[in-house]
């Protein structure tokens, strides 16, 4: 088989839509599948971990990093910066290993611009009450958190068009089975298949 580049995949949703729960299932099942760590100027959560989950970082170097043009895309969302560094999407591309970045809308916005074979997959929450349900679930925030982030959560979904693909994530191993489809579909484009086996490409066309 001939050296290749991975793929790029966009993956975006609303908190609360379940998006993390169906990449994981997708990572666990799909070892050529790797995600992105992102750099992030949040606060860790209670289970989260430096290098896991993000590389939490200070404004100052998130600043720096812009400065120094490390980033392939960043934001801000909330009141936090978030970022994906250049290392740590093409090293694993040039590996051959398809890469998914978990970033707002406004960083897919970017990745389009600067790498327009990225293929954008956004996931949708079955309806209001369950996005609504599943944030509550999450602590015992006041009415009035839980309001706000169900008016930022809108406004993500707002941009679902933007997308190339959008799965209703209502029955999980539908929305899975989805997830999977999209990413078999992607290997088999032929603009990856001539870079993947141009080999076999060229057998075949040198009658
Ligand atoms: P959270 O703080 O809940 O982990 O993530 C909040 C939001 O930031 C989510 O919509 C998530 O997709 C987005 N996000 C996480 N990492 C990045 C990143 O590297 N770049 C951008 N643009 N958004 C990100």
């Amino acid at each position: 088989m001939d050296k290749h580049k991975g793929n790029l995949f966009i993956l975006s949703a609303p908190s609360g839509a379940g998006k993390s729960t169906l990449y994981k299932a997708l990572l666990s099942q799909d070892k050529n599948v790797r995600i992105s760590i992102s750099h992030t100027t949040r606060e860790a959560r209670k289970g989260e971990e430096h290098g896991r989950e993000y590389y939490f970082t200070d404004v100052e170097d998130f600043l720096d990093m812009i400065a120094d043009d490390a980033f392939f895309e960043h934001a801000q969302v909330f009141d936090n910066y978030y970022g994906t560094s250049k290392t740590s999407v093409f090293s694993m591309l040039e590996q051959g290993l398809d890469v998914i970045l978990e970033i707002d809308w406004q960083g897919a916005r970017q990745v389009r611009q600067l790498y327009p074979e990225a293929l954008g997959i956004f996931i949708l929450p079955p309806s209001l009450n369950a996005l609504e349900e599943r944030l509550r679930g999450r602590g015992t925030d006041s009415d009035d958190v839980i309001q706000r982030r169900m008016s930022k959560a809108v406004n993500e979904m707002s941009h679902y068009d933007e997308y190339d693909f959008a799965i209703v994530n209502d029955d999980f191993d539908t929305a899975l089975s989805q997830l999977q489809s999209i990413f078999t579909a992607m290997r088999s484009k032929t603009t990856v298949m001539r870079e993947k086996h141009g080999n076999l490409i060229n057998d075949l066309l040198s009658l």
